[in-house]
């Protein structure tokens, strides 16, 4: 197992998250669901390019699952995945020209409000999940590899990846979650009812199925 530093930018945007003033937490779901239609769509493409690809593109989903008694809540696709070198190059740096934009702005504007516009207006992607985790576990497998990735960080400065096997096709993105405290109503996102309501709200317009289950008591 490895452990490694975040990029300066990365651990900049995650303090962010992490000590997140932004009301409207929900949108991590956004976020994740939007990663897995991305990389459904990408596997398809992938299959179409390269017909040497061995991947099973017969029942490409969403799957989300939820299990109230271990506070986790966890997104799964059956779709590209992710190398190691993805995973390091793709969730451990900032490689998009866009946050460094946001991050500038972010300095720049005067208060609590115009922040929260601000995250709303960019997206924060994969790192907003650490706005009601506090710790995120990420298994992937790309279908170049032999082996699968795990991935796991509390958000504050490095993150740990090591290569597992027998991994199944796609990504799974657990969320351990914070504890609900009185002071920042963390909404429950345990609750199959919420996560219906905000899969409702905001991935209404994904084509790809998706399946909510929630853990066997
Ligand atoms: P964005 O989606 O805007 O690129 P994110 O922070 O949401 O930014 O994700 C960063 C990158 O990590 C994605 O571009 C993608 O390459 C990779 N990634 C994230 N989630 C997944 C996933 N479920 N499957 C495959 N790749 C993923
Ligand atoms: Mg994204």
């Amino acid at each position: 197992m490895e452990t490694l530093e975040f990029q300066s930018e990365a651990r900049q945007l995650l303090r962010l998250m992490i000590h997140s003033i932004y009301s409207n937490k929900d949108t991590f779901l956004r976020e994740l669901v939007s990663n897995a239609s991305d990389a459904l769509d990408k596997l398809r493409l992938e299959t179409f390019r390269d017909k040497d690809l061995v991947a099973d593109t017969s029942d490409l989903h969403v799957a989300i699952e939820v299990d109230p008694a271990q506070r986790t809540l966890t997104v799964r696709d059956n779709g590209i995945g992710m190398t190691r070198e993805d995973v390091v190059g793709l969730i451990g740096t900032i490689a998009k020209s866009g946050t460094a934009e946001f991050l500038q702005k972010l300095k720049e504007s005067q208060d609590a409000a115009a922040s929260q516009d601000l995250i709303g207006q960019f997206g924060i992607g994969f790192y907003s999940t650490f706005m009601v985790a506090d710790k995120v576990t990420l298994v992937t497998k790309h279908p170049r590899s032999v082996e699968g990735v795990r991935w796991e960080s509390t958000g504050e400065g490095t993150y740990t990846i090591e290569d597992v096997p027998d991994v199944p096709q796609g990504t799974s993105v657990t969320l351990h979650l914070k504890p609900a405290d009185a002071e920042d109503q963390l909404a429950d996102y345990t609750s199959t009812a919420k996560i219906t309501e905000v899969v409702k709200r905001y991935a209404d317009f994904i084509t790809w199925p998706i399946r909510l289950a929630a853990a066997e008591e």
